[in-house]
């Protein structure tokens, strides 16, 4: 439930609507934005009555919130939240680039690509270094002396670093190391994990879960908000279907609708969406274009050598053709979302799934 305030609405009048709503055991989020005021209601609400609450003073109107994420809808919070790293800014116009191995696999590999990047402009570097494979007898991660190479690398070059937890006991052990936890598809609704996660300091970067809803995704998002870290970077990385030319399918739809119905900023995964070198870029410009706030993309400097998805990293050549094409549509691209984004924050749709 949203209570939206009345601009006037008076610090003791604010408490007298707290003060009802805190008896029902019902918690309160509160969110200012620039136009609006506005109170999200959760928990078990069965003992709120929606026309008792719009007769408070102060009350302009009550919205029953039809979806089953609360927090991480744009119902609550239309306007969208820009999730800051360093000097990189999620959700803003400006698309963020992520850049990296799969796994992060020697000290001269990471430092090698972290160079190569930082000088092509990337924002963010990436490395796997506990790694979720399908198979127990693939490469699984060189452990936690990658993160240690991994801030390093990325510390020298001016790039903060994201990273993979695949427990929560690796929280503590990443901590000091890297800026971004992520959180893979295998595990989206492992919910210990989010909500652990839920509880740090640190931006958290949500990949969809191969066969994950839109609500579902969302709800992962949410164990994470509703601990109290709203710094989550969502990540459309393909999901599994019927087609077999690719290893999953990127769901460009998601990309837009995420923007209709949540606050958050979502990025695109194409190495793992489509595990095709040849599909990288297109699909890249595609998710772009659509609207996404960033992109992912596994790079390798030989990916014939790579200890793991080297089929779909990019090599230093292909990588530099992925960022002139960008760069040929990027002030169009940034213009459209300088024109769409205030349509996105006024007519919020609702999706219940
Ligand atoms: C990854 O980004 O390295 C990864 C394992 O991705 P996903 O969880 O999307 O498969
Ligand atoms: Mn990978």
């Amino acid at each position: 439930m949203i209570i939206v305030l009345k601009d006037r609405i008076t610090d003791s009048e604010v408490k007298t609507i707290k003060t009802y709503i805190a008896k029902t055991g019902a918690r309160i989020h509160e969110s200012e934005g620039k136009e609006k005021k506005i109170l999200g209601i959760i928990g078990d609400l069965r003992d709120l009555d929606q026309m008792a609450l719009e007769a408070f003073p102060g009350v302009a109107k009550v919205i029953r919130i039809l979806e089953p994420y609360k927090l991480a809808s744009r119902n609550f919070h239309p306007k969208s939240t820009i999730v800051t790293v360093k000097n990189v800014r999620f959700g803003d116009l400006e698309p963020v680039i992520i850049a990296g191995p799969c796994s992060v696999e020697t000290e001269e590999q990471i430092w090698d690509i972290a160079r190569t990047m930082s000088k092509k402009g990337v924002h963010v570097l990436r490395g796997g270094v506990f790694k979720p494979r399908s198979s127990p007898y693939a490469f699984q991660g060189i452990g936690k002396i990658g993160a240690e190479w991994l801030q390093e690398a990325g510390k020298s070059n001016n790039l903060p670093v994201v990273s993979e937890v695949m427990e929560i006991s690796d929280i503590d052990l990443l901590y000091d190391y890297i800026d971004i936890f992520q959180v893979g598809a295998r595990n989206m609704q492992h919910f210990k994990l989010l909500k652990a996660l839920g509880k740090t300091d640190k931006p958290i970067f949500l990949k969809r879960g191969i066969s994950a809803t839109l609500s579902e995704f969302l709800m992962s998002a949410e164990y994470i908000l509703s601990e109290g870290n709203d710094q989550i970077i969502l990540c459309e990385r393909g999901i599994r279907t019927f087609v077999e030319f690719s290893r999953n399918t990127f769901d460009l739809n998601i990309v837009p609708m995420i923007k209709n119905v949540s606050h958050l900023p979502i990025v695109i995964d194409p190495s793992h969406a489509t595990g095709r070198t040849d599909l990288i870029i297109p699909v890249s410009l595609g998710g772009l274009v659509a609207g996404a706030d960033g992109l992912m993309v596994e790079v390798h400097p030989r990916p014939y050598e790579a200890y793991s998805d080297g089929n779909q990293s990019l090599n230093y050549d292909q990588m530099n053709e992925l960022l002139d094409d960008w760069a040929a549509i990027r002030e169009s691209v940034i213009g459209l979302r300088k024109k769409k984004q205030k349509d996105i924050e006024q007519n919020v749709s609702n999706y219940s799934g």
